[in-house]
């Protein structure tokens, strides 16, 4: 495919003004959401073909989001669109400051494998909202879901206005080489890094949202079943696969074995003694995937699960108990079905191991103790934190979502999709109707004057 011809087709429609008007977004966000209802089974059938993803977990962590996204975006649009006042110094009067969000143009995004549909349709959705037009290039490693995706988006848009281009590396890596005026990447830190690269021969600006190691902090002042249902939900759904999901475990050693216990029982209540017959646990998305997460398996002491088939790419739900942290199971994102679990003595020791690596996407902490979730979100630094839960916050419209340093830059979600698709432009209105000739030369004499007009 041409890119570049591509591109000056959605330059070209970008330039008729179209997608400026709200009642076009408006209707555009409504189109998509009836391509989502319409293409619900395809969907569910994709991601069962892909990551044997149980049909609830698809409809609460891909269906649900992106029309609540869409929504979200379709009640409050009007005010979003609106130019804001802004107040001029006294100097500047009589005039008015006003600042108009206006389209970027055409933006590029690219998705990753794990959430193949919510992690491509939800930005979508922002730059749907601020009036741009957009290419997406889905992960070619969640095969049928990017099928799925390139028909539905193919069916219900232009090509001028919203496209799909399949393909791999290779394809990201040609369409990186073109100008957009926007990239937004999902996926991990390396990947970032070369996008960002690619970016800044254009000076494109870009949102990355990347991975990283989420740790899991529990006190000993909780209650213990709740928390370990909440842990093992967060980390097991999607077979671990999930950026947010909790890395590792930092627990006391006072309450370790108890919790593993709690954990363990959750496992069973959830996926029965024997996870691989569940229809409710998935798989690893492809053998690179699964030969690698193998061999974390020999990083600690497996305490349960462990067991592993390759020819359906299943991983039991797995906890693991860590001797060192010297090891490469906590040097890198999981992003798989295996729990470690590290013990502290102080809570000093916990917020000291969390800091010790780059900063987390996310960081989820378990205490009642209200001067304890003070001490770790202001001694932690992450894109985001729960307390008492985990992965919720993503779903939150009001909370921005992103990472910090190493996991990411950027926020989506919400109204902060649209900002990150909108320029800001700052104009100021000068009236005509007096002129004050204290600027303009000649200055001679002017300095007392403007001193103590200026301070
Ligand atoms: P990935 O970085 O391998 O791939 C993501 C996308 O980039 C794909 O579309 C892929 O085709 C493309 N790509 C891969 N290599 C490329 C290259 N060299 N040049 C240009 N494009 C390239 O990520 P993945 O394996 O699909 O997803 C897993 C990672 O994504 C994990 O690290 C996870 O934490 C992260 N992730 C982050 C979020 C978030 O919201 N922050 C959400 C989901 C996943």
């Amino acid at each position: 495919m041409n890119y570049s011809e591509l591109l000056r087709q959605q330059r070209e429609f970008f330039q008729t003004g179209k997608t400026r008007s709200i009642d076009f977004r408006l209707a555009q966000l409504k189109i998509l959401k009836q391509a989502i209802v319409e293409y619900e089974i395809a969907i569910n059938e994709a991601l069962q073909a892909d990551l044997h993803k149980p049909v609830v977990e698809i409809y609460l962590t891909e269906i649900t989001v992106v029309k609540k996204e869409i929504d979200y975006a379709i009640k409050h649009l009007k005010s979003w669109i609106k130019p804001h006042k802004a107040a001029v110094p006294l100097e500047q009067l009589p005039g008015a400051g006003k600042i108009y969000p206006e389209p970027l143009g055409i933006v590029l995004i690219i998705s990753p494998w794990n959430y193949p549909l919510q992690l491509a349709i939800t930005p979508l959705v922002g730059a749907i909202a601020a009036g741009n037009c957009t290419i997406i290039k889905p992960s070619e490693i969640a095969t049928h879901a990017a099928a799925v995706l390139a028909k539905m988006l193919q069916k219900y848009f232009d090509s001028t206005y919203i496209s799909v281009v399949e393909g791999g590396v290779e394809t990201s890596q040609k369409l990186l080489t073109e100008k957009f005026d926007h990239i937004f990447f999902t996926g991990g830190t390396n990947v970032g890094r070369i996008v960002m690269e690619a970016a800044a021969k254009h000076l494109t600006p870009v949102v990355l949202e990347l991975g990283g190691k989420s740790p899991c902090i529990v006190d000993t002042d909780i209650n213990l079943e709740y928390a370990a249902k909440r842990i093992t939900w967060g980390k097991f759904i999607n077979a671990g696969q999930s950026c947010i999901a909790p890395d590792y475990l930092l627990v006391p050693e006072a309450i370790k074995q108890q919790f593993i216990e709690k954990i363990q029982k959750c496992i069973a209540e959830f996926y029965g003694a024997q996870p691989a017959n569940s229809p409710d646990y998935g798989r690893i998305i492809d053998r690179k995937q699964f030969d690698r997460l193998v061999a974390l398996l020999a990083d600690g002491k497996i305490v349960f699960g462990g067991e592993t088939d390759a020819e359906s790419r299943y991983i039991a739900p797995t906890v693991i108990e860590l001797a060192s942290l010297d090891v490469p199971a906590m040097q890198s994102e999981i992003f798989g079905p295996i729990l470690p679990v590290v013990t502290y003595q102080h809570i000093s020791e916990a917020i000291a191991i969390v800091n010790q690596g780059s900063k987390p996407l996310a960081l989820y902490l378990f205490s009642r103790d209200r001067n304890l979730q003070k001490r770790v979100l202001a001694e932690t630094s992450s894109g985001s934190a729960c307390i008492n839960d985990t992965v919720l916050q993503f779903v939150v419209p009001t909370l921005p979502f992103g990472g910090v340093g190493s996991s990411g830059m950027g926020k989506y979600h919400g109204k902060a999709s649209f900002d990150i698709f909108s320029h800001y432009k700052s104009v100021l209105y000068r009236s005509l109707a007096i002129e004050i000739n204290l600027r303009y030369p000649p200055y001679r004499g002017k300095l007392p004057l403007l001193k103590r007009i200026l301070g």
